[in-house]
């Protein structure tokens, strides 16, 4: 049966395309070869390290997802048997430990709660202790996008420097460039993992990495195999404007539109306007439903994303069938270990006050249905109640003289 009315996309990823980047996308190929194209490359690279706050690091962009990119960081810098160390909390900290094994690395792996992140102080442990310098690299995931957990990647940085260890830091940020706060030069990351269909508002199909200079440098002596994804042919190709192979068009000129829209809000307003609609979902979950998020306690809250645990009894992939169903609304799954616990809304790329209120009001009603004892409007009563009582998005307030200019404007008596 034809659903009426758009379709309301609330998981984390793909996330809404703006119309605008939509339309950009719609060209017509192009030589990829032509005297015109390193235009294209080269403004959309050195924009990307400014989303990525870096001035030293490379930019790579390749067709791929971001799991893609997991395994060019860990092949281009890394030989068979390293010694990683890595945390597991959520389903995508361990796809990528997953990886890491199936790729032949050795991994210290550290089982933490899901709910919780990167365990720092353990880290700054075990890396204190590895006096000969044994493992090569530490993985984090910046945002767990499976429990709506936003690790400490300053942290992890500082624990580094404390043990005065030299391992690579390579980092998760597939769920949080351009929608959290993340600082490649700052925090020392030397491999930034991300890709094309989050924060940065385009379909998934383009893989995005940030490489320190430290990690271009371990490019040499790492002895594990690879090809397609290979560094050196892409830095090759780069140099000269182009790539190694048919690069997509149609993303290229969507990542030029985003990256334009990202300068246009400007990088800290888009990081205070996700931190302020986050904090609106979570008064909604929490003040008006009642109910828990997956993550533990406030310093591990995601701005991006939140996973809400429903009551014993339920099945949270019944409140997910019944609002994708009855109410054309996709909220996220819960995943592996968290799976039918909880359901996902996200709440990261282009959205606003009022288009979370569609989500938090379908989530809602899904849950009355199954039974779920919710006071109906409840959710988005308390969203309506932060969002009115706080600052709104900077630029966005509207002030009295302006609102008596516009009623003046409408030929309004007062
Ligand atoms: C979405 C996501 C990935 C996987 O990216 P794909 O583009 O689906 O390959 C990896 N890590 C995190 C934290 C994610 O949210």
């Amino acid at each position: 049966m034809r659903m009426a009315g758009r379709n309301f996309l609330f998981v984390p990823g793909p996330t809404n395309v703006p119309d605008r980047v939509q339309r950009a996308m719609m060209v017509a190929m192009e030589d990829h070869r032509s005297s015109k194209f390193p235009e294209l490359t080269r403004s959309v690279l050195d924009d990307l390290k400014k989303v990525f706050k870096t001035e030293t690091g490379s930019m790579f962009v390749f067709p791929s997802s971001g799991t893609g990119m997991w395994e060019a960081a860990l092949t281009n810098t890394l030989s068979p048997g390293d010694k990683v160390l890595a945390s597991r909390f959520g389903q995508f900290s361990h796809l990528w430990i997953d990886m890491a094994k199936r790729l032949g690395f050795d991994v210290q792996e550290l089982d933490v709660e899901w709910g919780t992140g990167v365990p720092v102080e353990q880290y700054e442990e075990i890396l204190r202790a590895d006096k000969e310098h044994r493992i090569k690299a530490v993985l984090a995931c910046h945002n767990e996008t499976a429990t709506g957990v936003t690790s400490d990647i300053a942290g992890v940085r500082r624990a580094l420097d404390a043990a005065k260890h030299p391992a690579l830091l390579a980092v998760d940020t597939v769920s949080s460039l351009g929608s959290i706060d993340f600082r490649m030069d700052e925090w020392g990351v030397d491999l930034a993992v991300s890709g094309s269909q989050k924060g940065l508002m385009l379909p998934a199909g383009m893989g995005i990495l940030g490489v320190s200079q430290k990690a271009i440098g371990c490019m040499e002596g790492a002895k594990s195999r690879r090809c397609y994804f290979d560094f050196g042919d892409m830095l090759k190709a780069n140099a000269t404007g182009y790539f190694p192979y048919t690069p997509s068009l149609p993303m290229l000129y969507g990542l030029r539109e985003s990256l334009d829209i990202i300068e246009e809000e400007g990088l800290e307003n888009i990081f205070f306007r996700h931190a302020y609609l986050a904090e609106g979902v979570r008064a909604a979950i929490t003040q008006g439903w009642g109910l828990k998020l997956c993550a533990k306690e406030p310093k591990w809250y995601s701005n991006t994303v939140s996973a809400i645990v429903v009551p014993e009894g339920f099945n949270a992939a019944h409140v997910i069938d019944v609002a994708f169903r009855r109410y054309n609304l996709a909220l996220g799954a819960g995943l592996s270990k968290v799976a039918g616990k909880v359901f996902r809304i996200g709440h990261l790329g282009d959205l606003n006050e009022l288009m979370l209120m569609g989500a938090i009001a379908g989530a809602e009603m899904s849950m009355l249905d199954i039974g779920i004892q919710v006071t109906p409007g409840s959710g988005v009563a308390a969203a309506s109640n932060y969002w009115r009582t706080h600052d709104p998005i900077p630029k966005k307030r509207v002030s009295r003289e302006e609102v008596i200019y516009a009623s003046q404007q409408m030929g309004s008596v007062n």
